[in-house]
């Protein structure tokens, strides 16, 4: 059964249309602010040329407040490849051993930190002591005492560290956070987030302890813990979890295949999620109160997202998500621009005390109490 597909027959609308229509009203509104804008665009140098800093330096194309300018790759054909598909200069061309040098750059303001996640707490660490601004990808670092360090680090060098949440800037993701804060959903008694794939090649890094820091929760699981966090509104105050593994070759000691969590929240209401690298279809949100319902159907892919409410289903725009994450970004760092959900390094390092204290519940089999 093609779930989406019957979804899209009860709402008596092709696919197609679905993904052009609201496509072209955002690309109308953007070419306005296009013609508009003259204020300062953030200049960005990508660090980590794989298959997500591609997926952005492509969404940054469509930019008008955030421009790629440069790069940093241990990998020299791609660094002339990112050249000539982008027009980088070589002043702005760096590798994992030089880049400290982009502290007398000045036509770099922002690095974009898109390596694995066991890299990101010391590169981070030497972007900020080069003087430029952070955006770091999701999971900001393996543990919340590297997040705390990464922290420290920007604010000593008096940069902005911000994360890679692009769902924070994603319309019907923003409608739900706005009708449960307007109390269209009554008081929040509930969030299901279920996030997972099937992982394929064994060997990849995201399989590998040191560079992963874990497993699925690290990659994936992340978005329904953060996801819990937006869409109800609060921060948990208790953990429990359980892990569960098939493959014992595949998931070695310390990399999880699958784990299932719940939270408590200050006002009683509960989350129950899912985390797994073991099964495909499984990108849902569900929030639940006693005078409504959310439902996000896929909650957090790439897009298009697809949902309803209790009031019907949500019809806000599709957007690029990186597209649309660089514009904000590019606002927060110079306008000093609040989001409506915050992505900045306290931000993440609320997600990483959660994660620590998932894997300290799966190790003990104890309900861990939080203060976040
Ligand atoms: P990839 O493996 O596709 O790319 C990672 C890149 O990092 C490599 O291509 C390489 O680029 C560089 N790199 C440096 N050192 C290493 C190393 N030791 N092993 C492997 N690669 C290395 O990973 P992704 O792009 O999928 O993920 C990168 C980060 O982005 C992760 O933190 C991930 O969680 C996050 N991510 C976020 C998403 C989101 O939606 N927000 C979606 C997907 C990923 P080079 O050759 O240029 O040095």
């Amino acid at each position: 059964m093609n779930s989406r597909r019957d979804f899209l027959q009860k709402l008596g609308i092709s696919a197609i249309a679905l993904h052009l229509a609201p496509l072209s009203g955002w690309a109308d509104s953007k070419n306005n602010q296009e013609d508009a804008y003259d204020g300062p665009v953030l200049r960005v140098a990508i660090m980590g040329l794989g298959s997500y800093g591609t997926r952005v330096a492509e969404a940054m194309r469509s930019c008008k407040k955030a421009k790629l300018v440069g790069v940093i790759s241990g990998t020299p054909s791609k660094i002339k490849d990112w050249q000539s598909k982008y027009g980088i200069p070589e002043k702005n061309c760096y590798n994992y051993e030089n880049f400290d040098n982009i502290k007398s750059n000045p036509d770099i303001d922002a690095v974009y930190v898109i390596t694995p996640n066991g890299l990101h707490h010391d590169e981070v660490i030497r972007v900020a002591k080069a003087g430029k601004h952070v955006i770091c990808e999701k999971p900001m670092a393996l543990n919340a005492k590297q997040g705390q360090e990464m922290i420290d680090a920007c604010k000593a060098a008096n940069v902005k560290l911000l994360v890679g949440y692009r769902m924070h800037f994603e319309p019907k993701t923003l409608e739900v956070i706005r009708m449960r804060k307007a109390g269209d959903f009554g008081k929040i008694k509930f969030f299901q987030g279920l996030c997972g794939f099937t992982i394929g090649d064994p060997t990849q890094w995201r399989l590998n302890k040191q560079l992963a820091g874990g497993g699925s929760l690290m990659d994936i699981g992340i978005y329904a813990i953060n996801g819990s966090r937006y869409m109800t509104g609060e921060n948990p105050v208790w953990v429990t979890a359980q892990e569960t593994k098939t493959d014992h070759e595949k998931f070695k000691e310390g990399v999880d295949e699958t784990i299932e969590f719940q939270f408590g929240f200050p006002s009683g209401a509960t989350a129950s999620c899912l985390s797994t690298y073991a099964m495909n279809n499984l990108d849902r949100f569900f929030l639940n109160g006693d005078k409504g319902f959310a439902e996000m159907q896929p909650s957090t892919g790439y897009g298009p997202i697809m949902g309803r409410t209790n009031q019907g289903e949500l019809t806000q725009p599709i957007t690029v998500h990186q597209t649309v994450q660089m514009e904000e970004m590019s606002d927060i760092i110079f306008k000093g621009k609040q989001p409506v959900v915050p992505v900045d390094g306290y931000e993440a390092l609320k997600d990483l005390k959660i994660i620590d204290a998932i894997y300290l519940a799966v190790k003990t089999g104890k309900k861990v109490d939080l203060s976040l």
